[in-house]
């Protein structure tokens, strides 16, 4: 676990450098079954080394020696960026994300690039151009994406914390099906600065963990305001890592996810949970309604197609890497042509603009019903995840995440923990908090974790 690690490097019973070479170790033998690294940094050792020194003369930061895992669309200086697409199959990073700066301020290793679903548009983390990521909890079944990798290297224990990025669920959905934790932190907090964008107004950074702990400090670091990202918002960054008790407080759950849920072993589990949450912290559990939560996906995507048609303009081959076009996979390729088709002036406001009062509408389901609770539990996913390699078309597929697109047109903060198992496969529990509120979701994601539910 994270803070026990922290201390052993920080009294020297483990050295940065000893940290890292174990995590190596694992990668050279795991790795070709599991997919989940594109790529390993060869200087890793040699960045050990110094940080072992400053740990000696006591002035290494707070992550000094742990090895960090990064999503291949955050920009890390000379390692490939690739999104896991053809596309950039060559291209190198020119400059450190705000979120990778901050990692290195405080000493965290950037171990390597993580396996993604190209331009992290999916579901499953099998569109990468470099394969599908094995699910180390389950391998019969999908790991989840996009962040495929990031998730399959912390459940594999390939790293200590990685880094994924949520537009639509891409951190909470892999960590669901491999077991472990991950947060999407409200729109705004963190930098957005050096992500290759999905969806400008939905994409956000976010850490993955095996424990709460690990998550909190890594948001801890990374998020806050930046000059380079005119949406990070100004707000104070608490200490998330100092948990505090949870004692009565009201937890929401929400008929209408109830009925959009289609495996009911997952609710119920769910809702013992909340239930077995609500006694151990004296809490009460209401129901609220959230009318509009069910158009959450078919608002969601005109939304992406269009913000992602516009991001990729870039992708023309004459700057970075080749032309997207003809290079990309089918659902990058399905986005872009859906994209053009709906930014098309004669459909001005019939499509686009539809969508974005939607949105709104499910901002304003959620700021009611934030009147009534102070946090709100649903499952991750209506169903079980697919099994490695079924096809599934779009649709089906989009519906995987009609329970964690909701945070990210509303904008709020969202975490994941695990609740249990059917059928042996994990089954995450996700906890919405208001906008900026992530101390609170942070406090009690902890008290599930201690629950050990
Ligand atoms: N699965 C969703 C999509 O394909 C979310 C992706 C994400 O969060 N990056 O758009």
């Amino acid at each position: 676990m994270i803070k026990e690690k922290l201390a052993k490097i920080k009294s020297g019973k483990l050295s940065a450098k000893e940290n890292i070479e174990n995590f190596l170790k694992l990668i050279k033998e795991k790795n070709n079954e599991i997919n989940a690294f594109i790529y390993v940094n060869k200087d890793a050792v040699k960045q050990a080394e110094i940080i072992d020194k400053k740990i000696k003369q006591g002035k290494a930061g707070k992550l000094a020696g742990l090895a960090i895992a990064v999503k291949s669309n955050i920009n890390v200086i000379d390692m490939p960026i690739t999104c896991a697409s053809k596309t950039l199959e060559n291209y190198y990073g020119v400059f450190d994300s705000d979120v990778i700066k901050r990692i290195k301020q405080e000493d965290g290793i950037i171990i390597g690039m993580t396996n993604m679903d190209e331009f992290a548009a999916g579901i499953t983390g099998e569109s990468s151009y470099f394969g599908p990521t094995i699910n180390p909890s389950c391998p019969e079944r999908v790991p989840g994406g996009s962040s495929s990798g990031s998730a399959a290297a912390v459940a594999a224990g390939m790293c200590d914390i990685a880094l994924g990025s949520d537009t639509g669920g891409s951190i909470r959905n892999p960590a669901s099906n491999c077991g472990i934790v991950g947060i999407k932190p409200s729109y705004g907090r963190v930098s957005r600065y050096g992500l290759i964008d999905l969806s400008m107004s939905f994409d956000q950074i976010g850490p993955l963990c095996k424990d709460v702990f690990g998550c909190a400090l890594m948001l801890e670091i990374i998020a806050g305001k930046s000059d380079y990202d005119s949406i990070s918002y100004d707000r104070p960054v608490e200490k998330y890592a100092d948990f505090k008790k949870i004692n009565k407080i009201k937890i929401g759950l929400s008929p209408d996810f109830e009925k959009l849920c289609k495996d009911k072993r997952i609710y119920n589990l769910i809702k013992s949970c909340a239930e077995k949450l609500a006694k151990k912290t004296n809490s009460e559990i209401k129901n609220i309604n959230l009318k509009y939560v069910d158009l959450a996906v078919q608002t969601y995507y005109p939304i992406v197609y269009v913000e992602f048609f516009s991001g990729t303009r870039k992708l023309d081959g004459r700057k970075y890497g080749s032309k997207i076009e003809d290079n990309c996979g089918e659902e990058v390729l399905r986005r872009i042509i859906g994209g053009k088709e709906i930014s098309k002036a004669e459909y001005h406001g019939t499509y686009y603009r539809k969508a974005l009062s939607v949105k709104d509408l499910i901002k304003k389901d959620f700021d009611n019903a934030f009147k009534d609770v102070d946090i709100i539990i649903s499952p991750v996913t209506p169903s079980l995840p697919p099994k490695l390699g079924d096809k599934i078309n779009p649709e089906k597929a989009y519906a995987f995440d009609a329970f964690t697109i909701p945070a990210n047109l509303a904008g709020i903060c969202s975490g994941v923990v695990k609740a249990g198992e059917v059928d042996n496969v994990p089954i995450g529990l996700q906890i919405f908090a208001p906008a900026f509120r992530e101390k609170l979701l942070f406090d009690v994601m902890k008290e599930c974790e201690d629950l050990n539910i």
